[in-house]
């Protein structure tokens, strides 16, 4: 018994081990991917339930490496954090993403907003404010056309400095979103205090509506579109995938949807293409 725990112990810690080994090589590889040119974005358009408009685009990373293929965000990014490495990686995102505006902008694509993630790292630890102020100088991008989306837990762990910090891009004109709303810990109340425009409500919110049946998440999405709106904010449902969930969120007078029913993320050309359509031949 003791010979197999230790069998047991040794798997496991080669497990461990073949964990470690690969977050380093991934971590050795992510060092090189701005230079190395294997970072693209690509952009999910989403709809002004109003007047439907497309009112904004968010910009979304992809790592294709050569040696580990296409490595999904959820594996890289958290890497990149903890190295320190996305302070560059969100650099060129963010230059990026008003790049790929300004063209559009030139194409005759104008009043669309561009939404960049930005992470904890970027915000607490970089100029971020000196660098968002240097990518618009040079692309020409409106700041009233940039949004950033940081999470909510970023936001209540370091409120203070997070909202001196808000301030600065808010003076600038630069729209904040809070993303991922309703996984965290932070009320309505609290978040008042904050120097935001926007509130997305997390998928996990808006896959059960528009079901048959009382839903928990039906009272909270109302409740939270309701008082997102009694404080001045515009209200954003992540992940909306069928005709019903739009539907409620219409009725409910939530602002815009983003989600696989209007369409997934897509390459900056694509995007174009999506965009003048609809221009041309808005459906509402
Ligand atoms: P997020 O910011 O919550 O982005 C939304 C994610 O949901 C995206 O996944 C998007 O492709 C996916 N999605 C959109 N509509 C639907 C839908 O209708 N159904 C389903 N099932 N999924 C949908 P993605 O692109 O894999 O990104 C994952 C996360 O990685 C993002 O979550 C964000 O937290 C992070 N991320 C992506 N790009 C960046 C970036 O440039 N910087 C930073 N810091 N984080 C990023
Ligand atoms: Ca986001
Ligand atoms: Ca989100
Ligand atoms: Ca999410």
């Amino acid at each position: 018994a003791k010979a197999a725990g230790r069998r047991t112990f040794l798997r496991y810690a080669d497990a461990m081990d073949g964990d470690i080994r690969r977050r380093a090589t991934l971590i050795a590889a992510l060092r090189k991917v701005v230079e190395r040119g294997e970072l693209r974005l690509v952009y999910q358009p989403q709809l002004v339930l109003a007047d439907g408009r497309i009112g904004a685009v968010e910009a979304l990373l992809r790592w294709n490496s050569p040696e580990h293929g296409d490595v999904p965000p959820s594996q890289f990014i958290p890497l990149a954090e903890e190295s320190g490495l996305i302070v560059s990686i969100g650099e060129w995102v963010l230059r990026e993403a008003c790049n790929t505006l300004a063209d559009w902008r030139r194409d005759g694509i104008d009043n669309v907003l561009m939404s960049v993630n930005v992470s904890a790292v970027q915000l607490l630890r970089s100029d971020l404010a000196q660098t968002v102020q240097q990518v618009l100088r040079e692309t020409g991008v409106p700041a009233n056309q940039l949004e950033l989306e940081l999470t909510e837990s970023v936001l209540m762990a370091n409120a203070e400095h997070a909202t001196e910090r808000l301030q600065t891009f808010r003076r600038l004109g630069v729209s904040i979103a809070v993303d991922d709303f309703g996984t965290g810990y932070s009320s309505l109340a609290y978040l008042r205090r904050l120097p935001i425009t926007t509130l997305k409500i997390d998928k996990a919110f808006i896959d059960d509506l528009g079901r048959p049946g009382d839903s928990e998440d039906a009272a909270i999405t109302t409740t939270v579109i309701a008082m997102a709106h009694s404080l001045g904010l515009r209200v954003v449902a992540e992940g909306v995938e069928t005709a019903e969930q739009q539907r409620f969120l219409l009725q409910h007078g939530c602002d815009m949807v983003q989600g696989y029913l209007l369409s997934g993320p897509l390459n900056s050309l694509d995007c174009l293409r999506f965009l003048q359509d609809w221009q041309n031949t808005p459906q509402v």
